[in-house]
Protein backbone atom coordinates (compact mmCIF):
# COMPACT_ATOMS: atom_id res chain seq x y z
CA UNK A 1 0.00 0.00 0.00
CA UNK A 2 1.68 3.34 -0.90
CA UNK A 3 1.26 5.64 2.02
CA UNK A 4 0.25 8.62 -0.33
CA UNK A 5 -2.77 7.03 -2.17
CA UNK A 6 -3.88 5.66 1.53
CA UNK A 7 -6.99 7.06 3.63
CA UNK A 8 -4.54 7.01 6.12
CA UNK A 9 -3.60 10.43 8.32
CA UNK A 10 -1.81 10.51 11.76
CA UNK A 11 -2.49 13.32 14.24
CA UNK A 12 0.91 13.12 16.36
CA UNK A 13 -0.05 16.35 18.05
CA UNK A 14 -3.31 15.73 19.30
CA UNK A 15 -4.41 15.69 22.91
CA UNK A 16 -4.23 12.87 24.83
CA UNK A 17 -7.33 10.61 25.51
CA UNK A 18 -8.92 8.65 28.78
CA UNK A 19 -6.39 5.56 28.00
CA UNK A 20 -3.51 4.48 26.27
CA UNK A 21 -5.34 2.73 23.75
CA UNK A 22 -7.79 5.62 23.00
CA UNK A 23 -4.84 8.02 22.50
CA UNK A 24 -2.28 5.86 20.27
CA UNK A 25 -5.22 4.67 18.35
CA UNK A 26 -6.04 7.66 17.36
CA UNK A 27 -3.18 9.71 17.17
CA UNK A 28 -2.21 6.31 14.61
CA UNK A 29 -5.25 7.22 12.48
CA UNK A 30 -6.51 3.75 13.48
CA UNK A 31 -9.95 4.94 15.13
CA UNK A 32 -11.83 8.03 15.12
CA UNK A 33 -14.91 8.85 17.78
CA UNK A 34 -17.97 9.23 16.65
CA UNK A 35 -19.40 9.95 20.21
CA UNK A 36 -18.82 8.14 23.63
CA UNK A 37 -17.98 4.42 23.05
CA UNK A 38 -18.80 4.73 19.24
CA UNK A 39 -15.88 4.34 16.83
CA UNK A 40 -15.68 4.34 13.03
CA UNK A 41 -12.53 1.62 12.26
CA UNK A 42 -10.24 3.64 9.56
CA UNK A 43 -8.61 1.41 7.25
CA UNK A 44 -5.50 0.54 8.84
CA UNK A 45 -7.49 0.10 12.47
CA UNK A 46 -10.22 -2.48 10.19
CA UNK A 47 -6.94 -4.30 9.02
CA UNK A 48 -5.83 -4.68 12.69
CA UNK A 49 -9.28 -5.92 13.68
CA UNK A 50 -9.72 -7.69 10.58
CA UNK A 51 -5.76 -9.64 11.71
CA UNK A 52 -7.59 -10.29 14.96
CA UNK A 53 -10.52 -11.55 13.90
CA UNK A 54 -9.14 -13.70 11.28
CA UNK A 55 -7.06 -15.82 14.24
CA UNK A 56 -9.92 -16.06 16.36
CA UNK A 57 -12.20 -17.30 13.33
CA UNK A 58 -9.72 -19.66 12.48
CA UNK A 59 -9.37 -21.47 15.43
CA UNK A 60 -13.24 -21.49 15.84
CA UNK A 61 -13.68 -23.41 12.16
CA UNK A 62 -11.98 -26.22 14.21
CA UNK A 63 -15.19 -26.57 16.56
CA UNK A 64 -17.82 -25.10 15.06
CA UNK A 65 -19.81 -23.58 11.67
CA UNK A 66 -20.13 -19.76 11.30
CA UNK A 67 -23.05 -17.64 10.68
CA UNK A 68 -24.64 -14.29 11.22
CA UNK A 69 -27.82 -13.25 12.76
CA UNK A 70 -29.16 -9.91 12.69
CA UNK A 71 -28.22 -7.07 14.80
CA UNK A 72 -31.49 -6.15 14.98
CA UNK A 73 -34.47 -8.77 16.46
CA UNK A 74 -38.25 -8.73 17.64
CA UNK A 75 -38.81 -7.73 21.46
CA UNK A 76 -41.38 -11.12 21.75
CA UNK A 77 -37.77 -13.42 22.05
CA UNK A 78 -36.47 -11.60 24.74
CA UNK A 79 -39.95 -11.59 26.57
CA UNK A 80 -39.76 -15.29 26.00
CA UNK A 81 -36.72 -15.46 28.03
CA UNK A 82 -37.69 -12.72 30.54
CA UNK A 83 -34.58 -10.64 29.66
CA UNK A 84 -36.33 -7.19 28.42
CA UNK A 85 -35.11 -5.50 31.77
CA UNK A 86 -31.00 -6.21 31.05
CA UNK A 87 -30.04 -2.50 32.03
CA UNK A 88 -28.05 -2.16 28.90
CA UNK A 89 -30.79 -3.32 25.98
CA UNK A 90 -30.52 -1.07 23.63
CA UNK A 91 -34.16 -0.79 21.26
CA UNK A 92 -34.83 0.92 18.00
CA UNK A 93 -37.65 2.25 16.15
CA UNK A 94 -38.97 4.42 13.27
CA UNK A 95 -37.57 7.66 14.16
CA UNK A 96 -40.31 9.51 12.81
CA UNK A 97 -43.70 9.60 12.48
CA UNK A 98 -43.72 8.68 8.44
CA UNK A 99 -41.50 6.58 9.37
CA UNK A 100 -43.53 4.84 12.29
CA UNK A 101 -46.84 4.75 9.98
CA UNK A 102 -45.12 2.34 7.30
CA UNK A 103 -44.23 0.42 10.52
CA UNK A 104 -44.51 0.93 14.67
CA UNK A 105 -42.47 -2.29 15.79
CA UNK A 106 -40.29 -1.39 18.65
CA UNK A 107 -37.11 -3.62 18.23
CA UNK A 108 -33.88 -4.72 20.14
CA UNK A 109 -30.53 -4.27 19.17
CA UNK A 110 -28.91 -7.17 20.46
CA UNK A 111 -26.31 -7.46 23.03
CA UNK A 112 -25.79 -10.54 22.66
CA UNK A 113 -27.58 -13.85 20.99
CA UNK A 114 -29.32 -16.49 23.05
CA UNK A 115 -32.88 -15.20 22.13
CA UNK A 116 -32.12 -15.60 18.19
CA UNK A 117 -29.74 -18.82 18.29
CA UNK A 118 -32.16 -20.89 20.30
CA UNK A 119 -35.04 -21.11 18.57
CA UNK A 120 -32.93 -21.30 15.28
CA UNK A 121 -30.96 -24.49 16.55
CA UNK A 122 -34.48 -25.60 17.32
CA UNK A 123 -35.87 -25.49 13.56
CA UNK A 124 -32.82 -27.21 12.32
CA UNK A 125 -32.07 -30.19 15.24
CA UNK A 126 -34.35 -31.94 16.89
CA UNK A 127 -33.15 -35.47 17.37
CA UNK A 128 -30.39 -36.96 19.45
CA UNK A 129 -28.65 -38.01 16.45
CA UNK A 130 -28.05 -34.14 15.58
CA UNK A 131 -26.22 -33.52 18.20
CA UNK A 132 -24.12 -32.09 19.81
CA UNK A 133 -23.50 -29.07 17.35
CA UNK A 134 -21.63 -25.51 17.62
CA UNK A 135 -22.03 -22.72 15.55
CA UNK A 136 -20.87 -19.42 16.18
CA UNK A 137 -20.29 -15.47 14.54
CA UNK A 138 -18.27 -12.70 14.76
CA UNK A 139 -20.70 -9.45 14.99
CA UNK A 140 -21.74 -5.75 16.00
CA UNK A 141 -22.82 -5.87 19.76
CA UNK A 142 -24.78 -3.11 20.90
CA UNK A 143 -24.83 -1.97 25.24
CA UNK A 144 -26.18 0.59 26.85
CA UNK A 145 -23.13 0.70 28.70
CA UNK A 146 -23.22 3.35 32.10
CA UNK A 147 -19.79 4.63 31.38
CA UNK A 148 -18.49 4.06 27.93
CA UNK A 149 -14.52 4.01 28.12
CA UNK A 150 -11.23 3.61 27.63
CA UNK A 151 -11.26 3.37 24.04
CA UNK A 152 -12.39 -0.01 22.45
CA UNK A 153 -12.11 -1.67 25.98
CA UNK A 154 -16.03 -0.48 26.87
CA UNK A 155 -17.48 0.55 23.81
CA UNK A 156 -21.48 1.15 23.34
CA UNK A 157 -21.07 -0.25 20.03
CA UNK A 158 -18.78 -3.09 19.94
CA UNK A 159 -17.45 -6.18 17.94
CA UNK A 160 -17.73 -9.92 19.93
CA UNK A 161 -17.23 -13.51 18.57
CA UNK A 162 -20.04 -15.31 20.27
CA UNK A 163 -20.07 -19.08 19.76
CA UNK A 164 -23.40 -21.73 21.53
CA UNK A 165 -23.21 -25.28 21.03
CA UNK A 166 -25.67 -27.50 21.99
CA UNK A 167 -25.87 -30.99 23.63
CA UNK A 168 -27.67 -33.58 24.98
CA UNK A 169 -26.36 -33.99 28.49
CA UNK A 170 -24.20 -31.64 30.65
CA UNK A 171 -21.32 -34.61 30.52
CA UNK A 172 -21.06 -34.12 26.49
CA UNK A 173 -21.40 -29.74 27.38
CA UNK A 174 -18.30 -29.94 29.98
CA UNK A 175 -16.26 -31.95 27.68
CA UNK A 176 -17.45 -29.54 24.53
CA UNK A 177 -16.20 -26.55 27.32
CA UNK A 178 -12.86 -27.84 27.66
CA UNK A 179 -12.24 -27.94 23.90
CA UNK A 180 -13.61 -24.27 23.85
CA UNK A 181 -11.27 -23.40 26.94
CA UNK A 182 -8.47 -24.68 24.58
CA UNK A 183 -9.05 -22.95 21.18
CA UNK A 184 -9.45 -19.88 23.33
CA UNK A 185 -6.09 -20.19 24.45
CA UNK A 186 -4.69 -20.93 21.22
CA UNK A 187 -6.14 -17.67 20.20
CA UNK A 188 -4.48 -15.29 22.45
CA UNK A 189 -1.67 -17.56 22.16
CA UNK A 190 -1.56 -16.33 18.40
CA UNK A 191 -2.51 -12.88 19.76
CA UNK A 192 0.47 -12.87 21.53
CA UNK A 193 -1.24 -12.54 25.09
CA UNK A 194 -1.16 -16.25 25.57
CA UNK A 195 1.33 -16.40 29.21
CA UNK A 196 -0.67 -12.89 29.94
CA UNK A 197 -3.96 -14.40 29.90
CA UNK A 198 -5.19 -16.04 32.38
CA UNK A 199 -8.44 -18.58 32.94
CA UNK A 200 -10.22 -16.96 35.97
CA UNK A 201 -12.91 -18.65 38.09
CA UNK A 202 -16.37 -15.66 38.03
CA UNK A 203 -19.65 -16.02 38.69
CA UNK A 204 -21.99 -18.40 37.09
CA UNK A 205 -24.69 -16.02 36.71
CA UNK A 206 -28.27 -17.34 37.29
CA UNK A 207 -27.13 -20.09 34.50
CA UNK A 208 -25.34 -22.30 36.86
CA UNK A 209 -24.94 -22.93 40.33
CA UNK A 210 -20.76 -23.60 39.07
CA UNK A 211 -18.89 -21.40 37.89
CA UNK A 212 -18.19 -19.48 34.71
CA UNK A 213 -14.62 -18.53 33.47
CA UNK A 214 -13.30 -15.60 32.17
CA UNK A 215 -10.53 -14.93 29.98
CA UNK A 216 -8.57 -12.40 32.25
CA UNK A 217 -5.38 -10.06 30.32
CA UNK A 218 -3.31 -9.14 32.89
CA UNK A 219 -3.30 -5.20 32.64
CA UNK A 220 -2.66 -2.30 34.40
CA UNK A 221 -5.47 -0.21 33.42
CA UNK A 222 -8.02 -3.16 33.23
CA UNK A 223 -11.17 -2.62 34.66
CA UNK A 224 -11.38 -6.10 36.76
CA UNK A 225 -9.09 -7.58 39.66
CA UNK A 226 -7.87 -10.83 39.77
CA UNK A 227 -6.15 -13.12 42.97
CA UNK A 228 -4.14 -15.94 41.58
CA UNK A 229 -2.81 -18.69 43.66
CA UNK A 230 0.70 -18.23 44.67
CA UNK A 231 1.20 -22.03 44.25
CA UNK A 232 -1.21 -23.40 42.04
CA UNK A 233 -0.94 -21.02 39.29
CA UNK A 234 -5.68 -20.94 39.67
CA UNK A 235 -6.94 -17.72 38.75
CA UNK A 236 -9.98 -16.28 40.57
CA UNK A 237 -12.17 -12.86 39.43
CA UNK A 238 -12.00 -10.73 42.57
CA UNK A 239 -16.02 -11.46 42.87
CA UNK A 240 -15.74 -14.93 44.04
CA UNK A 241 -12.34 -15.27 45.20
CA UNK A 242 -11.72 -17.48 48.78
CA UNK A 243 -10.47 -14.97 51.32
CA UNK A 244 -7.77 -17.22 52.88
CA UNK A 245 -4.52 -18.54 50.95
CA UNK A 246 -1.77 -16.88 49.40
CA UNK A 247 -2.39 -14.92 46.70
CA UNK A 248 -1.34 -12.26 44.20
CA UNK A 249 -3.41 -9.44 43.01
CA UNK A 250 -3.44 -7.89 39.66
CA UNK A 251 -5.60 -5.67 37.56
CA UNK A 252 -6.83 -7.63 34.24
CA UNK A 253 -9.30 -7.12 31.54
CA UNK A 254 -11.88 -9.56 30.46
CA UNK A 255 -11.18 -10.36 27.07
CA UNK A 256 -13.37 -13.80 27.21
CA UNK A 257 -15.79 -14.73 28.92
CA UNK A 258 -17.30 -18.85 28.24
CA UNK A 259 -20.49 -19.86 30.47
CA UNK A 260 -22.40 -23.31 31.09
CA UNK A 261 -26.27 -22.06 30.17
CA UNK A 262 -27.35 -25.30 30.62
CA UNK A 263 -31.02 -25.45 30.27
CA UNK A 264 -31.85 -22.05 31.15
CA UNK A 265 -32.72 -21.06 26.91
CA UNK A 266 -33.99 -24.33 26.10
CA UNK A 267 -36.43 -24.23 29.34
CA UNK A 268 -37.94 -20.38 28.00
CA UNK A 269 -38.21 -21.42 24.13
CA UNK A 270 -38.92 -25.43 25.07
CA UNK A 271 -36.47 -26.62 23.07
CA UNK A 272 -35.92 -30.69 23.52
CA UNK A 273 -34.53 -33.23 21.67
CA UNK A 274 -36.17 -36.68 20.91
CA UNK A 275 -33.71 -39.37 22.52
CA UNK A 276 -33.31 -43.05 21.41
CA UNK A 277 -36.27 -43.79 23.00
CA UNK A 278 -38.77 -41.02 21.56
CA UNK A 279 -38.86 -39.52 24.67
CA UNK A 280 -38.32 -35.52 24.82
CA UNK A 281 -35.18 -34.02 26.82
CA UNK A 282 -34.35 -30.43 27.36
CA UNK A 283 -31.22 -29.58 25.26
CA UNK A 284 -28.22 -28.16 26.92
CA UNK A 285 -26.03 -25.07 25.77
CA UNK A 286 -23.02 -23.52 26.30
CA UNK A 287 -21.97 -19.50 25.19
CA UNK A 288 -18.98 -18.44 24.67
CA UNK A 289 -17.78 -14.86 23.60
CA UNK A 290 -14.93 -13.12 22.57
CA UNK A 291 -14.31 -9.30 22.78
CA UNK A 292 -12.30 -8.58 19.62
CA UNK A 293 -12.49 -5.09 19.53
CA UNK A 294 -11.42 -4.87 23.06
CA UNK A 295 -8.89 -7.20 22.08
CA UNK A 296 -7.11 -4.48 19.82
CA UNK A 297 -7.27 -2.32 22.74
CA UNK A 298 -5.95 -4.42 25.20
CA UNK A 299 -3.03 -5.00 22.84
CA UNK A 300 -1.71 -1.91 22.66
CA UNK A 301 -2.46 -1.38 26.30
CA UNK A 302 -0.05 -4.20 26.83
CA UNK A 303 2.42 -3.59 23.53
CA UNK A 304 3.61 -0.05 23.08
CA UNK A 305 6.32 2.58 23.83
CA UNK A 306 6.45 6.44 24.53
CA UNK A 307 6.40 6.57 20.81
CA UNK A 308 3.57 4.20 19.77
CA UNK A 309 1.89 1.20 19.21
CA UNK A 310 4.24 -1.95 18.93
CA UNK A 311 1.96 -4.65 17.49
CA UNK A 312 2.84 -8.19 17.42
CA UNK A 313 3.03 -9.55 14.31
CA UNK A 314 0.37 -11.78 14.21
CA UNK A 315 -1.50 -8.53 14.22
CA UNK A 316 -0.23 -6.02 12.65
CA UNK A 317 -1.81 -4.31 9.77
CA UNK A 318 1.38 -4.48 8.09
CA UNK A 319 5.05 -6.22 8.23
CA UNK A 320 6.73 -3.75 7.05
CA UNK A 321 7.19 -0.01 6.85
CA UNK A 322 9.04 1.23 3.67
CA UNK A 323 10.80 4.42 4.28
CA UNK A 324 11.76 5.90 1.24
CA UNK A 325 14.14 8.76 1.97
CA UNK A 326 15.95 11.31 -0.77
CA UNK A 327 12.82 11.65 -2.84
CA UNK A 328 14.64 14.07 -4.60
CA UNK A 329 16.92 11.78 -6.31
CA UNK A 330 15.42 9.86 -8.99
CA UNK A 331 17.74 6.43 -8.79
CA UNK A 332 16.77 6.29 -4.96
CA UNK A 333 13.43 6.18 -6.02
CA UNK A 334 13.53 3.92 -8.34
CA UNK A 335 15.39 1.49 -5.92
CA UNK A 336 12.38 2.23 -3.14
CA UNK A 337 10.24 1.32 -5.95
CA UNK A 338 12.12 -1.77 -6.89
CA UNK A 339 11.96 -2.91 -3.48
CA UNK A 340 8.41 -2.17 -2.75
CA UNK A 341 7.78 -4.99 -5.61
CA UNK A 342 10.03 -7.04 -4.12
CA UNK A 343 8.47 -7.24 -0.95
CA UNK A 344 4.84 -7.11 -2.16
CA UNK A 345 6.14 -10.32 -4.43
CA UNK A 346 6.99 -11.85 -1.87
CA UNK A 347 4.13 -11.57 0.25
CA UNK A 348 4.83 -9.43 2.53
CA UNK A 349 2.08 -7.18 3.79
CA UNK A 350 4.27 -3.49 3.12
CA UNK A 351 3.27 0.52 3.78
CA UNK A 352 5.20 2.12 1.22
CA UNK A 353 6.23 6.20 2.89
CA UNK A 354 6.50 7.29 -0.46
CA UNK A 355 5.54 11.03 0.47
CA UNK A 356 7.13 14.09 0.09
CA UNK A 357 7.77 14.54 3.94
CA UNK A 358 11.25 14.41 5.87
CA UNK A 359 13.25 11.64 7.46
CA UNK A 360 11.90 12.59 10.89
CA UNK A 361 8.25 12.39 10.07
CA UNK A 362 8.33 9.16 8.24
CA UNK A 363 10.42 7.30 11.03
CA UNK A 364 7.69 9.00 13.75
CA UNK A 365 4.81 7.44 11.69
CA UNK A 366 6.37 4.31 11.45
CA UNK A 367 6.90 4.04 15.19
CA UNK A 368 3.32 5.48 16.03
CA UNK A 369 1.50 2.88 13.60
CA UNK A 370 3.63 0.16 15.45
CA UNK A 371 5.01 -1.74 12.15
CA UNK A 372 7.22 -4.79 13.12
CA UNK A 373 10.04 -3.62 10.71
CA UNK A 374 11.12 -0.68 9.17
CA UNK A 375 12.93 -0.70 6.12
CA UNK A 376 14.75 2.08 4.96
CA UNK A 377 15.83 2.80 1.40
CA UNK A 378 18.16 6.42 0.85
CA UNK A 379 20.96 7.38 -0.92
CA UNK A 380 23.32 5.79 1.59
CA UNK A 381 21.88 2.52 1.59
CA UNK A 382 22.67 1.08 -1.76
CA UNK A 383 22.87 -1.84 -3.24
CA UNK A 384 21.59 -2.82 0.52
CA UNK A 385 18.34 -1.61 3.14
CA UNK A 386 18.68 -0.70 6.38
CA UNK A 387 16.32 -3.27 8.64
CA UNK A 388 14.90 -1.80 11.90
CA UNK A 389 12.84 -3.69 14.60
CA UNK A 390 9.97 -1.90 15.92
CA UNK A 391 10.11 -4.05 19.24
CA UNK A 392 13.83 -4.32 19.98
CA UNK A 393 14.86 -0.75 18.51
CA UNK A 394 18.01 -3.00 16.27
CA UNK A 395 19.02 -1.85 13.26
CA UNK A 396 21.04 -3.52 10.81
CA UNK A 397 21.95 -3.02 6.82
CA UNK A 398 21.31 -6.02 4.76
CA UNK A 399 20.21 -7.08 1.20
CA UNK A 400 16.52 -7.38 0.68
CA UNK A 401 16.72 -10.98 -0.10
CA UNK A 402 18.47 -11.60 3.47
CA UNK A 403 15.65 -9.56 5.06
CA UNK A 404 12.80 -11.76 2.88
CA UNK A 405 14.20 -14.64 4.08
CA UNK A 406 14.43 -13.99 7.71
CA UNK A 407 11.45 -13.17 7.93
CA UNK A 408 9.69 -15.79 6.17
P1 LIG B 1 -17.80 -6.55 31.30
O1 LIG B 1 -17.86 -7.27 32.61
O2 LIG B 1 -16.43 -6.08 30.93
O3 LIG B 1 -18.85 -5.49 31.17
P2 LIG B 1 -19.43 -8.65 30.26
O4 LIG B 1 -19.10 -9.69 31.26
O5 LIG B 1 -20.68 -7.89 30.41
O6 LIG B 1 -18.19 -7.62 30.17
P3 LIG B 1 -19.90 -10.66 28.25
O7 LIG B 1 -21.37 -10.60 28.20
O8 LIG B 1 -19.24 -11.74 28.99
O9 LIG B 1 -19.34 -9.23 28.78
O10 LIG B 1 -19.36 -10.52 26.75
C1 LIG B 1 -18.35 -11.32 26.17
C2 LIG B 1 -17.09 -10.51 25.87
O11 LIG B 1 -17.38 -9.35 25.10
C3 LIG B 1 -16.42 -9.97 27.11
O12 LIG B 1 -15.59 -10.95 27.69
C4 LIG B 1 -15.64 -8.78 26.57
O13 LIG B 1 -14.39 -9.23 26.04
C5 LIG B 1 -16.50 -8.29 25.43
N1 LIG B 1 -17.26 -7.09 25.84
C6 LIG B 1 -18.32 -7.05 26.68
N2 LIG B 1 -18.79 -5.80 26.82
C7 LIG B 1 -18.01 -5.02 26.03
C8 LIG B 1 -17.99 -3.62 25.72
N3 LIG B 1 -18.89 -2.79 26.25
N4 LIG B 1 -17.05 -3.17 24.86
C9 LIG B 1 -16.15 -4.01 24.31
N5 LIG B 1 -16.11 -5.33 24.54
C10 LIG B 1 -17.02 -5.83 25.40
MG1 LIG C 1 -18.43 -11.46 30.99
Amino acid sequence: MKYSSYFLKTHKDAKAFDSINATLLQKGGFIDQVMSGVYTMLPIGLKTLTNIETIVREEMNKIASELLMPALSPTELWETTGRTGIDVLFEARGANDASRKRNDGQYILNSTHEELITPLAQKNRQSYKDFPFAVYQIQTKFRNEERAKSGLMRGREFRMKDMYSFHTSEEDLLAFYETAKQAYMNIFSRLGIGEDTKITKASGGDFTTGFSHEFQTMCESGEDVIYINDETGEAWNKEVAPSEEGFTKHNASEVGNIFPLNTKFSKAFDYSYTDASGKKQLVFMGSYGIGTSRLMGVIVEKFHDDKGIIWPESVAPFTVYLASLNRDDSATVATADAVYEELTRAGIETLYDDRDTGTGAKFADADLLGIPYRVVVSKKTGENVEVASRRTGEAKTQSLATFIQEIR
